[in-house]
């Protein structure tokens, strides 16, 4: 068949989600679901064959993009380098600070196997990134603005849960309306971590466990949450169960810019996700049809979203967006 074949490495919340994301997308067909762990333990969504990651080397022939939906911390450093040897390559890399590094880290094996290796995609890394950087591009006299939620955070959630006396939580970032009220009616606030967003804990007891003293612990919390208004809410497991379960994000990316000494000019961005995990799959799939087209094309070595050109992402032709996106 002429649809691209996908191969998914690694079958957590993305992996789970670039497989829902291929079954909206005709011209896509997913030809693998590759795991570190035993693949027959795999529960599959679909029919797709699972196998071992230690046969990814072997069918290299089999795949024409393959997506790494492995976690940004350990899995990513070790995995984007490895498999850009030898296929092209879609991930989510999220950790901000090392992104240079990490591009370097796969653009010289992609670039030596003349492989494309599109890194930091998603929605932040990705969508806001390239929302920001249109905003500093058209208004260059203003100031950008990043909230994000209401959402849950993993990072914040791990953290509440290792205090000791939880036995479990998650955690929402909250954005404040005051803040963002003002980002949109053009004022160009200065605007403190404190003012920009809130968080909001739900946590379980573990028996006996002092409430006051956990509450404690979690609102000075160096770097997590000493530096917010922090509200923890004692729940029942049930409750967190039934409530809590579900994975929401999403955010704002604001530009606030004048034009002249008397024109304002707002641009604003919105996500309101019901999963960030679904949503974030969803981007790297229209970015691994990219991909394999930038590969077609003759580009290798590592890329960002600033690299790729929008109609590229989309499943209809050039002349077809001509005639019906213009
Ligand atoms: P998970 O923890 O669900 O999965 C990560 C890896 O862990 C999987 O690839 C899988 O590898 C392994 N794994 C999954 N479930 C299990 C299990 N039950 N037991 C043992 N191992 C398991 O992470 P997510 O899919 O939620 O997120 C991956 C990364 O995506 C995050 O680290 C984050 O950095 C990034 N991200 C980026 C976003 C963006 O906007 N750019 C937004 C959201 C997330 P294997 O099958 O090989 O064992």
């Amino acid at each position: 068949s002429s649809k691209i074949r996908i191969g998914i490495a690694g079958y957590g919340n993305l992996g789970r989600g670039v497989q829902a994301a291929i079954a909206k997308n005709s011209d896509m067909e997913l030809v693998g679901v590759y795991s570190r762990r035993d693949p027959s333990g795999l529960q599959l969504a679909t029919d797709a064959p699972r196998f071992h990651v230690d046969e990814l080397a072997a069918h290299t022939n089999d795949i024409d993009v393959l997506i790494l939906c492995g976690g940004s911390r350990s899995d990513l450093p070790e995995q984007g380098p490895k498999y850009a040897a030898l296929f092209n390559t879609v991930d989510s890399f999220d950790t901000h600070a090392r992104i240079p590094e990490y591009f370097e880290t796969v653009d010289a094996p992609a670039k030596a196997a003349g492989k494309t290796a599109l890194i930091s995609a998603g929605w932040d890394p990705g969508m806001f990134s390239i929302n920001r950087v249109y905003g500093e591009a058209l208004l260059p006299d203003g100031e950008t603005y990043t909230f994000w939620g209401r959402g849950l955070s993993q990072g914040h959630s791990d953290a509440i849960r290792r205090v000791p006396g939880v036995a479990a939580g998650v955690q929402y970032t909250i954005p404040s309306t005051e803040a963002i009220e003002k980002v949109r009616a053009g004022l160009r606030p200065t605007l403190s971590t404190r003012e920009k967003h809130q968080r909001e804990c739900y946590v379980v007891l573990e028996e006996g466990a002092d409430a006051e003293a956990v509450r404690e612990a979690i609102v000075t919390m160096e770097h997590y949450f000493d530096q917010y208004d922090t509200t923890v809410n004692f729940i029942d497991a049930q409750t967190l169960a039934a409530e809590h379960s579900d994975m929401p994000h999403g955010g704002f990316v604001i530009r606030s810019g004048n034009t002249s000494d008397e024109q304002k000019q707002v641009i604003e961005y919105s996500l309101a996700l019901g999963s960030n995990p679904e949503f974030t799959s969803s981007v790297l799939v229209a970015y691994a049809r990219a991909v394999h087209r930038m590969n077609q094309a003759g580009v290798t070595g590592a890329q960002t979203v600033f690299d790729v050109a929008p109609g590229l992402l989309s499943q209809k032709s050039a002349a077809q967006l001509r005639a019906e996106m213009l």
